[in-house]
C-alpha cells in the first residue's frame, strides 16, 4: 500500500494512524521501534520547527534510513510547512507527505496556495495535507467556515488529507481539550478524505477514540512524546554520577517508545 492507501484504508475501517513528531536520531528510533513492536504503519513527522533545530536534510536522511530498514510501512511527513517554498523543498527532498500551514490566510488565498502545492506534488507520489481551519490554537480560532464551505474547498484544493480545527491545540501538557464532535461529524458527512487532528496530546482517550469513530484518521502527537522523553532524562540526571549521554538518552528513548506503543494501540480502538 502507498501512503494514501494506508490512510484511506484507515478512514474506511474506522481506525487512525499515529503521526509522531521527531527531532533527532533518538526520537526517530523510538517511534520506528514502537511501530515495529506493534506491527503497525506509522507516520514519522518532521516539523518546520524541528528542521530549524536539526536541519531538514539531516532529519530526513535519518528518517529515510530508518524507513528503508523498517519491517512496517513508514510515511515520512513534513509537518507545518510555513510557506509554499518550504513545502516544495520537502517534496523535492523526497518526503511522502507534506502539510502546508496556510489556514491563517483568507479562505480564497488559502485555496490558491493549496491548489498550487497540490499541482506541484502531482505525479511525484507525494500527498498533501491541507490546513482548512487553523489547527494550532483550538476552539475554532480561525475563520468560522461551515462544513459545506470546507467540503467545497477540499474538493477544489486537490488536498488528499484534511486538517481541521475541532478544539484541540498544540503544546497542551494536560488532557483538558474539549472536542467539538458535532463540527467533526458535519465535516465527516461531506468529506470522505482522511481527516487530521493536530494537538492530540491534550485530548482524553475517550474523546480521541470518539473522534476516530467519526472520521479522524491521522492523529498528530508531539508534546506527550516530548514529556515522556524529557521526564526520563530528568529522572536519570537526578543521579550526579551519570555523565555518559548514552545512558540517559537510551533511557529517554525507551520511555518514549513505550508512550508511542500505548498511543498506537489506542488509535486502533482495541483498548
Ligand atoms: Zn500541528
Amino acid at each position: 500500500m502507498n501512503s494514501l492507501e494506508i490512510l484511506t484504508t484507515a478512514r474506511k475501517n474506522g481506525y487512525a494512524i499515529g503521526a509522531f513528531n521527531c527531532i533527532n536520531l533518538e526520537t526517530i528510533a523510538a517511534i520506528v521501534a514502537a511501530a515495529e513492536l506493534e506491527n503497525k504503519a506509522i507516520i514519522l513527522q518532521i516539523s518546520e520547527n524541528a528542521a530549524r533545530y536539526a536541519g531538514l536534510e539531516e532529519l530526513f536522511a535519518i528518517a529515510k534510513i530508518k524507513k528503508d530498514k523498517s519491517a512496517v510501512p513508514i510515511i515520512i511527513h513534513f509537518d507545518h510547512a510555513e510557506s509554499y517554498s518550504s513545502a516544495k523543498r520537502a517534496i523535492d527532498l523526497g518526503f511522502d507527505s507534506v502539510m502546508l500551514e496556510s489556514a491563517k490566510l483568507e479562505p480564497k488565498e488559502n485555496l490558491e496556495q493549496l491548489k498550487k502545492i497540490s499541482d506541484y506534488a502531482k505525479g511525484k507520489n507525494v500527498i498533501i495535507e491541507g490546513e482548512f481551519e487553523i489547527t494550532s490554537k483550538g476552539t475554532r480560532s480561525g475563520q468560522q467556515l461551515s462544513a459545506p464551505e470546507i467540503a467545497e474547498m477540499v474538493n477544489k484544493s486537490g488536498s488528499e488529507l484534511v486538517a481541521i480545527d475541532i478544539g484541540s491545540k498544540h503544546k497542551m501538557t494536560t488532557k483538558e481539550a474539549s472536542l467539538d464532535l458535532e463540527h467533526l461529524q458535519d465535516i465527516a458527512k461531506l468529506v470522505s478524505n482522511p481527516l487530521v487532528l493536530h494537538g492530540a496530546s491534550g485530548v482524553s482517550k475517550a474523546e480521541l477514540q470518539q473522534a476516530i469513530k467519526l472520521g479522524i484518521t491521522k492523529v498528530n502527537v508531539a508534546t506527550e512524546l516530548m514529556l515522556s522523553f524529557s521526564n526520563a532524562i530528568r529522572q536519570e540526571l537526578s543521579n550526579p554520577d551519570i555523565y555518559d549521554a548514552r545512558k540517559y538518552l537510551a533511557r529517554a528513548q525507551a520511555a518514549m517508545q513505550e508512550k508511542v506503543r500505548e498511543i498506537i494501540r489506542l488509535l486502533q480502538l482495541e483498548s
